[in-house]
This record gives structure tokens, sequence and C-alpha cells, in this order.
């Protein structure tokens, strides 16, 4: 059921369901990691390609396939590739879409895994990478080579939730005969499909809010048929594939991902709005608030402003780690997009290995604090920050 007649809400819960013939209610696991033919016949034409059906579980899984269709209703994409992580499915796009000799564009304010693989591992088989601002599409166009093959962006960002126009890139892309691919993680499906927007790609770390409880790793390339067509054929070559049991979890992980997406972008408005209130913070930055540089443009294209709050904390690296260290409730970890609240200071953590200058040119100061909006009452949550914070 890809019916694109169906609300999100009901895509999330029904789409992709395959029942066996015991017409089990709840989606089964596969954990086989090869499928039997009927016959010889069969098997020579499972492997020809001409009888569609599983073969090996690197290639496909039945519940694996479950986890790609729901996810690609809720996209709206013609075909979805599941992946271990969304690491594997960032490398199997540029081994999928590119070859040696070709260039990429990305946002300077993506994932650090992805700076790394960017420069350092497809670096060193002869693909290029230039990083220019997340928020300047003009500097894409400066960017644009005659090899330019893929432009890469996230938004919001990570930490300072900086927000690019999807439709203002994508129509650059196309004019440079280059692909844009979204890691669409902050937002998932539920508050921003990029495809509407223009995007060829979209990716995803399934490990953060697809599965929303932190239980599990894996990943996702989504967009047309033909395109993924590489991409897959490097999942089913090289096998960074997604196994039966993260499929399961991912899976019924999507059917409340509606509702807890709304809730970890309404618990996040609150805590920003009482945050900008607060003395002890001397900026906050949400796509939510109307004080975000890019309020209007987020709110065109994302639904709501997610679960991601930074703040900047008066009194730089000694003040914002006293707030850390007063919490008592959130989780003192860099991961995201978990029930659980998680807070971190991303100067001297995820954003460490940048040079201090490097650092005070992003916007990353030494009192900013990040924190990803989980699901407990959110008078508990101010009370955890008040107390580093101080009253009120
Ligand atoms: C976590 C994350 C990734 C990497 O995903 P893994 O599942 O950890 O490999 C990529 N992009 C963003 C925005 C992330 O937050």
């Amino acid at each position: 059921m890809t019916d694109d007649g169906y609300d999100l809400q009901t895509l999330a819960v029904r789409a992709g369901t395959y029942r066996t013939e015991f017409q089990e209610h709840s989606e089964a696991m596969f954990l086989t990691s090869s499928f039997v033919f009927r016959s010889a016949a069969e098997a020579a034409a499972r492997f020809s390609g001409a009888e569609p059906g599983n073969i090996y579980a690197r290639f496909t899984n039945p519940g694996v396939t479950m986890f790609e269709e729901r996810l690609a209703a809720l996209e709206g994409a013609e075909r979805c590739v599941a992946f271990a992580s969304g690491m594997a499915a960032i490398l199997a796009t540029v081994m999928g879409l590119m070859k040696a000799g070709e260039h990429i564009v990305a946002s300077r304010s993506i994932f650090g895994s992805t700076v790394q693989l960017f420069s350092n591992v497809v670096g060193r088989f002869g693909v290029e990478t230039s990083f220019v601002s997340p928020t300047d599409p003009e500097e894409w166009r400066r960017a644009v080579r005659p090899n330019t093959r893929l432009f890469f962006l996230e938004s919001p960002s990570n930490p300072l939730t900086e927000v690019s126009d999807i439709a203002a890139i994508a129509a650059i892309a196309r004019e440079a005969g280059a692909v844009l691919a979204v890691d669409n993680c902050f937002c998932t499906p539920i508050l921003q499909r990029p495809l509407e927007l223009g995007a060829d790609v979209v990716i995803h770390s399934a490990t953060k809010y697809i599965d929303g409880q932190g239980r599990v790793l894996g990943g996702a390339v989504l967009g047309g048929k033909d395109l993924l067509e590489g991409v897959y054929t490097f999942l089913r070559t090289a096998g960074p594939t997604l196994s039966a049991f993260n499929a399961w979890v991912l899976l019924k992980g999507l059917e409340t991902l509606p509702l807890r997406m709304e809730a970890h972008s309404r618990n996040a408005l609150a805590l920003a709005e009482w945050l900008s209130a607060h003395p002890g913070v001397a900026r906050v930055l949400y796509p939510g608030l109307p004080s975000h540089p890019q309020h209007a443009l987020a709110m065109k294209q994302q639904s709501s402003g997610g679960g991601i709050v930074a703040f900047e904390v008066v009194g730089g690296k000694e003040a914002a780690w006293r707030v850390i260290d007063a919490t008592r409730l959130m989780s003192i970890t860099a991961n995201l997009g978990d029930t659980k609240t998680t807070i971190t200071h991303p100067a001297s953590t995820t954003h460490s290995r940048m040079t201090p200058e490097q650092r005070a040119a992003a916007g990353i100061g030494d009192g900013l604090v990040r924190i990803a909006v989980g699901l407990e009452a959110v008078a508990d949550l101010k009370a955890d920050l008040a107390r580093g914070l101080g009253m009120p």
C-alpha cells in the first residue's frame, strides 16, 4: 500500500505490510540468511531477474523490504534501499552515484563523520569535496565545476540549527547537472519531505528518530527507481546490509513516528521559549522561534521546528558545563532522536576536533549547549535546566 491518498499517519502504521500464510497481525521477523527455491528452474529465474523474489539476505529480506516500502511511502519516494547504518547509506550514495575524478559540493555544517568520509575516505579515491555555506545558495553556484556530480546538505544543521533553502539549492544542482542529496535525519519525513522540494535523494540515519528509542543502528537511501540502481548494486555487492532484527525494530518504530515527532517538536518549542526568556541564556537557536535567522524559510519547508534546541549560556564554557553537570534527568550524551532528552557541549565533544578559530568562524561558542528534546514532561525538563542556570 503506497497509495499517496493516505495520510502520513496511516502510511506510518500500514504501508509495506506483508503477511505470510499464517496471517500474523504484527509484522513477522525473517531470521534467515538464504531462501529456498521450489525447483532448479525457479532458482535460475530468480538469479537472472526474470522472476522477482528473495535469494540471499545480503540482497533482500522480507522484513527489510517492509521497512523500505514503509519509509518510501512516507518520503514519497519511488524506491528505498536500507543500510546497516546512516554512514553506510551515505557511503553507498557516493559509491553508487559517483566515480573517480568527480566532485561533491557539500554544506560545511554536516555530521562530523560525513565530513571525514568525504575528505579522508572517498577523497583518497579521487573524489574531491568543496565545503560551502548551508545558508548561502550563491556559494553553491560558485563552487560548481564541470565534474560536479553530487550536492549534499543537512537541514536543520547540527548544532546551530541553520536552515538550508532546499528548493533553491535543488534548482542550482539541476542547472549544474548534479544530484542533490539531503540528509533528513533531524526532521524525518513527518516534518520535512525534501523530494517534494526538488531534492533527488533523501538519506536517513534511522538510528535516530526512526528508531526513536536508542536501540539499533540503521540507515536508508531514497529516491527515483533508476537513480538508486547503482546504490542497490553497491549494497548487494559490498554488503552493508540492514539486519533482519534491526529492520523489524525500525519498522515498528515508524508506526509511532508521526506522534513522536509532533511531541518532540512541541516539547522543544516550549523549552526554547522558556530558555529565550531566561536571564542566564544569551541566545537560543531553534527554527520554530520567530527570532531564528531562517524562521520564515524553516516554517515554509518544515511542518514544525523539530526536536533539537541549541542555546548559548552566559558565562562561557564554565557556565555551560555547570548547566550540564547540574542536570539529573537529562542524559549527557551526544546521541539524539531518543525519547530520553540528551544534553551535550559541542565545543568539547562533537566539535572538539575543530580548532578554536574554526569553531569561532562556525559560530560554535564555548557557552553553547545542545539539547535533543525527548518526551519527558516539559516542566521536569525546565526544572532540570533551571538548577544549573539559576532561577527562574
Ligand atoms: C547520526 C547521524 C548520521 C550517521 O548515522 P549512523 O546511523 O550513526 O551511522 C548521519 N547524519 C546525521 C545528521 C546524524 O545525526
